[in-house]
């Protein structure tokens, strides 16, 4: 027992001592594990993390730095540059002001209104002086503006042509197509090409536009009464000024089908223009009748127009204006076509047309009677004048004045028209012909329609070379 006892106490020690290196033994394991756990840990979780945060500081640091400094040097560039591209740009903007203003007044300049040329240049500012090229723009209209010479060419008023059409043949082989209207058209109408011959030729002898207003104009006496007297119109001493007008641009039912554009409109870039309706149906806008024929020519012309002047235009009431039927109460588009025919001579006056009353029933004034007169003027104005604006120039049917006087007017008829707003009178005649009352102009216009160029040719020669002008197609007058 004992040595069992001894051997269980000798066993007991040994087992004792094997326990306590096996505790010592799993001690160091923990501990290692702990350490290799915590190396893991320190290694995977924490180093990353500080190393990145590490890391990003001290990057935070360095790009902070270097941002700051960059964000430094930036903001000097930029501060610099921004300076230097507002000025490139400001540069440029003022060349583009400067240049852009030059192109206006040399057109302005173009159109022989030096005096507004130059307006428009000092417009630039107090400062315009400071710009060699703005002076010497100044200093040229102001040379040029030494050239002119009253009236051009001219010596007198009595010289100036005042030319007229009806609406132009835009398709001749309709026009002149042998029907029961043939004859009349080939009378009293001219075609497009032939126009523009005319156009053309007179441009090339340095004819030039001027409006009726400029040939004689109303001015306020010293006594306070208001008169009229010649112009001033001022051109090279080798222009001719002449006025121009159109009668009868109403595009009449009787025209339909016959080859004439059907109405005035504004086209779509805000010009006036003329609507045709083509042989297959569909409507064009185009060049198609005088208003926008001319405004094509003096763009390419301009110094085909003295002061942004261009036509008259001469319009009769009894079947509505420039190709809106404006007399009709009982048309669909009545109300519509008031405000159309408004719009259109708003715009038409803006780009330098005038408005005439041609009468409202296209009568012979000459033998009509007082009563006559006076309510046709009255329709006219209500009808018409509503519409295209108050006018002071009348244009009589036929070209019969309503007084045969060489002298002044006397009649009631005269006082009425007079009363009613009319100042300039103007009948037709194969030379320049003007009379500047005090109260009143008369003006006579010359006729350059077929019959002008086929029964007096003549009569045409000082302005044409007709061999040039005359439509081939145009058939013999019966
Ligand atoms: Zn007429």
């Amino acid at each position: 027992m004992a040595r069992r006892d001894e051997f269980e106490g000798k066993s007991n020690n040994r087992n004792k001592t094997k326990n306590r290196k096996f505790r010592n033994l799993l001690i160091i394991e923990a501990v290692i594990l702990c350490i290799v756990v915590g190396l893991y840990a320190y290694l995977i979780l924490i180093l990353p993390k500080h190393g990145k945060g590490g890391n990003n500081s001290v990057n935070e640091q360095t790009s902070g730095d270097t941002k700051d400094n960059t964000d430094t040097v930036t903001q000097a560039l930029t501060l610099e540059e921004q300076k230097q591209r507002q000025l490139e740009k400001e540069q440029k903007e003022t060349e583009k002001k400067i240049s852009d203003l030059i192109a206006e007044a040399d057109k302005l300049a173009l159109g022989y209104d030096y005096d507004k040329a130059i307006d428009l240049i000092k417009s630039f500012g107090k400062n315009y002086t400071d710009y060699e090229v703005l002076i010497k723009a100044v200093a040229g209209y102001e040379a040029t503006k030494q050239t002119l010479d009253p009236l051009g060419a001219y010596d007198s008023v009595d010289e100036i042509n005042h030319i007229f059409f009806h609406t132009l043949v835009a398709d001749p082989k309709k026009a002149f197509d042998g029907d029961s209207k043939s004859n009349g058209y080939n009378y009293y109408m001219t075609t497009i090409d032939e126009f523009k011959a005319m156009m053309q030729q007179m441009y090339d002898k340095g004819y030039v536009i001027v409006s009726i207003h400029d040939v004689a104009k109303k001015v306020k006496g010293e006594d306070g009464k208001t008169k009229y007297v010649t112009g001033n119109i001022m051109l090279p001493p080798d222009k001719k000024p002449f006025v121009i007008s159109q009668d009868d641009v109403c595009y009449y039912n009787y025209m339909t089908g016959d080859g004439f554009a059907t109405r005035i409109v504004i086209d779509e870039n805000g010009r006036p223009s003329t609507e045709m309706t083509m042989d297959d149906g569909t409507v064009s806008v185009g060049d198609y009748d005088m208003v926008p024929i001319l405004e094509t020519f003096i763009e390419e012309h301009p110094d085909f127009s003295y002061k942004g002047a261009k036509g008259i235009v001469a319009l009769t009431g009894y079947e509505g204006s420039m190709g809106y039927r404006t007399n009709d109460k009982a048309s669909p588009t009545y109300d519509q076509d008031q405000e159309t025919v408004k719009k259109i001579a708003k715009v038409m006056k803006q780009w330098g047309w005038e408005f005439a009353s041609h009468s409202y029933g296209h009568r012979d004034m000459g033998k009509a009677t007082y009563n006559f007169t006076k309510k046709d003027t009255d329709r006219w104005l209500k009808e018409v004048g509503s519409l295209v604006g108050s006018t002071d120039i009348y244009i009589f049917p036929f070209g019969i004045d309503m007084e045969t006087t060489m002298g002044h007017y006397s009649s009631d008829k005269f006082k009425y028209l007079k009363q009613s707003g009319f100042d300039y009178f103007c009948g037709v005649y194969k030379d320049p012909w003007i009379q500047v009352k005090d109260d009143y102009v008369r003006m006579t216009r010359r006729p350059l329609d077929g019959q002008a160029m086929l029964q007096f040719p003549e009569r045409l020669a000082d302005l044409f070379d007709l061999s040039k002008v005359v439509d081939k197609t145009r058939p013999a007058l019966k």
